[in-house]
């Protein structure tokens, strides 16, 4: 059975949240009382987005050549996407993040090839519409939940490896086959006794995918 690798985007990818970074640089003051409200679940993650980024008066371009200028990448990660090239193993990033930053930060790298699942963006002159293709009817705990992406997988006649950090990745990490796991997410595999990796580095992803 072929294994698939499902890599979160924001502190698995990059070195720091690049919402945050645009947020910061272009966003409205009031976004990180948004974010908590978000966090605190109430404010639900439809209008989250809508909340944060429909006050930016930037535009997509700006906000791109923003990302390109000041996104870094976690060492390692361009090694591991060309090791996965190589060898014909499917590696996809998959991410609540919205579609026009992820793109512009990987097209930076050289990594525009990879396929992504994020949140889809168009911009009106209404302001941002937001498009959540692998919403979950069964899975609401974020509403936009990223196990929709691991069932798709699994039902490809994959095993998924899944790479995270954060807490909206344990749902996905605990429908995956072997997981690796970094800051947040580490902490609330320890809790729930999950089986997981420590991702210090990708080239443990590297080393663990060479023994499949
Ligand atoms: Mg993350
Ligand atoms: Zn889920």
């Amino acid at each position: 059975m072929s294994i698939a690798v499902l890599c979160d985007f924001d502190d698995t990818i990059t070195q720091e949240n690049v919402a945050h970074l645009i947020l910061d640089r272009f966003g409205d003051k009031s976004w990180r009382e948004v974010r908590r409200q978000f966090l605190e679940g109430s404010i639900p993650p439809e209008q989250y987005f809508e909340r944060q980024f429909n006050l930016i008066g930037a535009t997509r371009a700006e906000m791109q050549g923003y990302v390109r200028e000041k996104g870094r990448v976690r060492d390692g990660f361009p090694a591991l996407a060309r090791y996965c090239r190589q060898r014909g193993i499917e590696l996809a990033v998959i991410t609540l993040g919205l579609d026009f930053y992820v793109q512009a930060f990987l097209e930076q790298q050289g990594l525009e090839w990879l396929p992504v699942y994020a949140v889809g963006t168009r911009f009106t002159e209404d302001g941002i519409q937001f498009d959540f293709p692998y919403a979950s009817k069964e899975c609401r705990s974020w509403g936009i939940c990223k196990c929709s992406v691991v069932e798709r997988y699994h039902q490809g006649g994959h095993r998924v490896l899944y790479i995270g950090d954060g807490r909206n990745d344990l749902c996905p990490a605990r429908k995956s086959d072997v997981v690796y796991a970094r800051g947040e997410l580490l902490e609330l595999c320890k809790k729930e006794g999950l089986a997981f990796q420590e991702l210090r580095e990708f080239q443990n992803v590297i080393d663990e995918l060479e023994r499949h």
